[in-house]
């Protein structure tokens, strides 16, 4: 059975003192045996959220960089995020993808590391408006999957969790339509299943992103194919992030 996650990126957001707030509350309320929830915090915050509050919150990293070591200021490695302690990580958010030129061909070294490492990987794919508008998106995203994250093995496909976002859905108060979402996540796992198998398919998390709120989220979460959110904006408010995993 594939498990529901609700995932909440920060972004660069919160003060050290609203985030170690934030994850007592999340610690707090208590989760059904199929729900699991993950904190995508600034990495900065990383080593002392985990100490306080590992053992009962999920907290992974927004970014990792593939190389072990070496001359790359400013950059945190993959390796270095395992040694304290780190087990999640989030990969190809879009805002990656614009804003830091993070190519295809770096994402797939980003998961080559992270998943030799050990780590689960949420990794994230979406359209822009233009290409949707263009009937492009299934194709995009086909590329995106192809050209980061197919090359890796059958067996390690369980480290894996994938977010669809639709670029021109996320931090803009659009949503994608429940039935926009769902044709792409069943396309998703038609193509997790022609790559792998189809076992694989059915067994892989595959969450919606894009201006989710506890009131899109009902009719979203009831898609057959939607497995829970990865969630930006709402992800800051406690009261609003439990009530999406409570969804
Ligand atoms: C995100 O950043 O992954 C995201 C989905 O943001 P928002 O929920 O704010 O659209």
């Amino acid at each position: 059975m594939r498990k529901k996650i609700i995932a909440g990126n920060w972004k660069m957001n919160l003060s050290y003192s609203e985030a170690e707030q934030l994850v007592a509350g999340i610690a707090k309320v208590a989760q059904p045996e199929n729900n699991e929830i993950v904190i995508f915090s600034p990495s900065i915050y990383l080593k002392t959220l985990l100490d306080e509050f590992g053992a009962s919150v999920k907290i992974g990293a927004q970014n990792g960089y593939p190389q072990d070591q070496g001359a790359f200021t400013g950059e945190v490695s993959i390796l270095q995020l395992k040694q304290i302690g780190v087990k999640h990580l989030l990969i190809g958010h879009s805002e990656r993808r614009e804003l830091f030129h993070e190519t295809n061909a770096l994402l797939k070294e980003k998961v080559t590391k992270a998943v030799e490492l050990g780590f689960t990987i949420y990794f994230c794919c979406g359209e822009q408006l233009s290409q949707r508008e263009l009937n492009q998106h299934f194709s995009v995203i086909e590329e995106q999957l192809n050209e980061s994250l197919f090359h890796i093995e059958k067996h390690q496909f369980e480290q894996i969790v994938i977010a669809y976002e639709p670029v021109w859905a996320i931090g803009t108060g659009k949503t994608a339509s429940s039935s926009q979402a769902e044709e792409m996540h069943q396309f998703i796992r038609s193509q997790i299943s022609r790559r792998y198998d189809e076992n694989i398919a059915q067994n892989t998390s595959i969450l919606y992103g894009g201006s989710c709120n506890p009131t899109n989220a009902v009719e979203l979460f009831s898609q057959v194919n939607i497995d829970g959110g990865l969630i930006g904006g709402a992800s800051l408010s406690l009261t609003d992030f439990i009530a999406i995993a409570e969804v």
